[in-house]
């Protein structure tokens, strides 16, 4: 009896660690390929970032812009494991590359449908650019999927919108799953701005166990953008327009009286701190705004932050990946 006993106690064991290491292996990370806010430097390109997310050996990627030219770059983007593309908004620094990255899957054979999250004016554009590299043709993997908020007009007015949630089931090899819920919401900038909340469920097949990962992803945002608090509330990890500095903003506000549709270090922790999110990514900035060189500059984007917003503040780099915790 005492050995059988000790028998199940082992095999206990080994099925709980099996199970340990399983859980343990689910990983999440995000790639910045391009960090900048429209003035291109040697330190940072137009703004694309690559999340990543699965076990190893099977995992899936989403990419969030392209407008840099690394988003085109199969050394960073895999034809296999690229899952869909969301896209901001039309502007050039956002979306430059969609042309030569869907050229690239087509020469590698690329067969599985690839949705392109995106709104009805951002479709035009992107249509153009796969036409232009692509022998003015648009490949039949293209799946463009648009946003279905109703048309809004110039200011805030319209900006409670909310997509029915889009669902994504994706296999992780034979035993973890994933789902993948999408909301999306206006981001107010130059009326044609989308924000995505990504809430990710990992879990394995047999039931025992499953991680749990949210990302917003907003990233050119009018400063005072309140409506996308209760949109963003809870969140892991948002990525969060960060253009200009206080004076620049001020600036702008006196100038403008605050049409301009960026926000800034300070102000977007102020977002955060009202959503509470655990992580607030500073996305969208331009280094120079901020510092003598950009490693003083992404000091002070996390200092000026953390004087408001109580949880992590990640100034992002060009290429330094970002592992996301799960919550
Ligand atoms: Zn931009």
């Amino acid at each position: 009896m005492d050995g059988d006993s000790n028998q199940r106690g082992e095999c206990f064991f080994i099925e709980t660690l099996a199970l340990y290491l399983l859980m343990a292996s689910f990983m999440a990370s995000l790639l910045p390929l391009g960090t900048c806010s429209g003035n291109k430097t040697p330190f940072q390109e137009f703004s694309s970032y690559l999340l990543s997310i699965g076990v190893p050996g099977h995992e899936i990627q989403f990419l969030l812009d392209a407008g840099s030219s690394r988003s085109a770059n199969t050394k960073h983007v895999f034809a296999r494991d690229l899952k869909m593309v969301l896209m901001s908004h039309w502007h050039l620094d956002h979306t430059r590359w969609i042309g030569t990255l869907v050229r690239n899957l087509a020469d590698r054979g690329r067969k599985e449908p690839l949705p392109i999250l995106c709104n009805s004016k951002t479709k035009f554009f992107l249509e153009l650019l796969i036409r232009l590299k692509n022998k003015f043709l648009v490949p039949p993997f293209v799946l463009f999927s648009i946003d279905s908020l109703p048309r809004r007009r110039r200011g805030f007015q319209h900006l409670n919108g909310e997509t029915p949630n889009r669902r994504y089931v994706f296999h992780l090899g034979t035993s973890n799953h994933c789902i993948l819920t999408i909301k999306t919401r206006y981001a107010y900038h130059s009326k044609d701005g989308l924000a995505y909340r990504l809430n990710f469920h990992l879990s394995g097949n047999d039931g025992t166990g499953s991680r749990h990962l949210s990302v917003v992803y907003s990233p050119d945002t009018h400063y005072n953008s309140t409506h996308l608090t209760k949109f963003a509330m809870n969140a892991d990890y948002w990525l969060l327009d960060t253009t200009y500095n206080d004076d620049l903003l001020l600036e702008n506000i006196d100038k403008y009286g605050g049409l301009l549709t960026h926000s800034s270090a300070t102000r977007s922790a102020l977002l955060c701190k009202a959503a509470r999110v655990k992580h607030y990514i500073a996305g969208h900035y331009f280094w120079k705004r901020y510092g003598s060189t950009p490693a003083r500059a992404r000091c002070s984007i996390e200092r000026a932050a953390s004087n408001i917003f109580d949880g992590t503040v990640i100034a992002p780099r060009d290429l330094h990946e970002i592992p996301l915790h799960f919550s």
